[in-house]
């Protein structure tokens, strides 16, 4: 079932097999059922500053940093870039406005995932965008003894950001391993580019509004309509991803 995905991408990036050895989980969207509340944050703090983004186009910005997703808009209304300090401001008061929310529920089945994932004996890393500091606090209780600090990757640590392969790079080396012995869980296209030009066999999972053909035409390996259909699918995809070589490797 999952064979045909498997063997695009072992062809697409001339690997001859994958040897999964750590997932790296996108962290809103994914593990946290967030983006709603980051949505609708975006969206009323942009408009107070007289700045456009309505709640639908801030998903398609979902997983860059804030300070990214900031100069876009700006740029977009006054053609020049937005200064450090308007940057800062603004973004705290996107934190501030998103915890006027309530505390985000785990997202269904991503307990279960990676419960699975080290079960498996595999690694599990965080590659997220956010720069919240409040992260490791709700990470730890939410999933306790799955992510070490180490193990993370956040928008402290990157230069870049999604879409750029920056954060899975850094993912993957965090973890020690390489692009064809990890798998990306990402639910934003942003993201879905970003774990693609990192080389790293990409899984979807559409958790939001926006239509599966994006999350596909931004490069996804395969689809999943939620976290708990990746959860019911987990032993399949592995026993395919164990299974699958294909005799193409690029020297
Ligand atoms: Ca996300």
């Amino acid at each position: 079932m999952f064979e045909e995905s498997i063997t695009r991408y072992l062809q697409k990036h001339g690997h001859s097999n994958i040897q999964l050895k750590a997932v790296l989980f996108d962290m809103d969207g994914v593990l946290f059922n967030s983006m709603p509340y980051h949505a609708d944050a975006w969206h009323k703090v942009m408009e107070r500053h007289d700045l456009h983004l309505s709640r639908e186009e801030a998903y398609m910005h979902e997983g860059r940093t804030g300070a990214s997703t900031i100069n876009i808009v700006y740029q977009r209304q006054y053609g020049k870039d937005a200064t450090p300090e308007m940057i800062e401001s603004i973004y705290a008061e996107k934190s501030k406005e998103f915890n006027t929310h309530p505390e985000p529920e785990r997202m269904i089945g991503a307990k279960e995932v990676l419960e699975k994932t080290k079960t498996g004996g595999l690694t599990p890393i965080l590659v997220t965008g956010s720069g919240q500091h409040s992260l490791l606090d709700r990470l730890i209780h939410n999933f306790p003894g799955m992510f070490q600090r180490q193990r993370m990757v956040t928008a402290f640590d990157v230069k870049y950001g999604k879409p750029h392969p920056e954060p899975y790079l850094m993912g993957l080396e965090k973890a020690g391993v390489k692009a064809n012995e990890a798998m990306v869980v990402e639910n934003a296209p942003i993201g879905i580019q970003a774990g693609v030009a990192a080389g790293i066999f990409t899984v979807a999972v559409n958790t939001g509004p926006i239509d599966d053909k994006v999350l596909l035409d931004a490069g996804a390996d395969i689809l999943f309509p939620s976290m708990q259909a990746l959860c019911d699918n987990w032993e399949a995809l592995q026993t395919a991803l164990k299974q699958k070589t294909v005799r193409n490797a690029i020297f």
